[in-house]
């Protein structure tokens, strides 16, 4: 792909929608609260922005299905929520974060979801490759980092640096 000045705001709020919807058009049962806390002086990005959406794709992907699961397990008096942050860093970066109060992930499992392949998910749900594809997007494709903070029963955040 070729890299151009892309607005992370607008392709952070475009995939979120994009994955909610496509999430309800196959579960009309299904809400989520999503919030947005995008910054108004975000610097543009020279990025592929087709490859950057994939990766918010998996993600939130990824946030929407962990909060569905938890809900499953424990419907009282929870609310699904799915949020989106993103602020410029130093020397012209951006960061953004996805995060979910969804499952979270055990520590055994976090310790091998960048890999290729890894899954927890029934066969047909999840093919393993989302995290793998985008860490790679994102550290070799940007020289940027992605890492996850993660509570067990409580959620889960995936940050990431692009350097500007
Ligand atoms: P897939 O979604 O096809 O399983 P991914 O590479 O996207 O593959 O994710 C690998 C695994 O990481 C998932 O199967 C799941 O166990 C875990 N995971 C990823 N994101 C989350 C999240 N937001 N909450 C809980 N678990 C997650
Ligand atoms: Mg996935």
């Amino acid at each position: 792909g070729e890299r151009q000045p892309t607005n992370l705001n607008q392709l952070a709020d475009e995939y979120l929608r994009l994955a909610y919807h496509g999430l309800r058009a196959r579960d009309k049962s299904f809400n989520a609260t999503l919030l947005t806390d995008f910054a108004p002086d975000l610097p543009l990005l020279e990025a592929v922005s087709q490859d950057l959406g994939r990766v918010l794709l998996n993600l939130l992907t990824n946030a929407f299905y962990a909060v569905q699961k938890r809900r499953e397990a424990q419907p009282d008096g929870y609310v699904p929520t799915v949020s989106v942050r993103t602020r410029p860093l130093p020397g012209g970066g951006v960061e953004v974060r996805v995060r979910d109060n969804g499952t979270g992930i055990p520590e055994a499992v976090r310790q091998k979801i960048f890999q290729p392949f890894f899954t927890t998910k029934p066969t047909g749900e999840g093919t393993g490759l989302g995290l793998s594809l985008s860490y790679d997007i994102i550290t070799k494709g940007h020289n940027g980092t992605l890492n996850v903070e993660t509570e067990e029963g409580r959620g889960t955040e995936f940050i990431m640096e692009l350097p500007g």
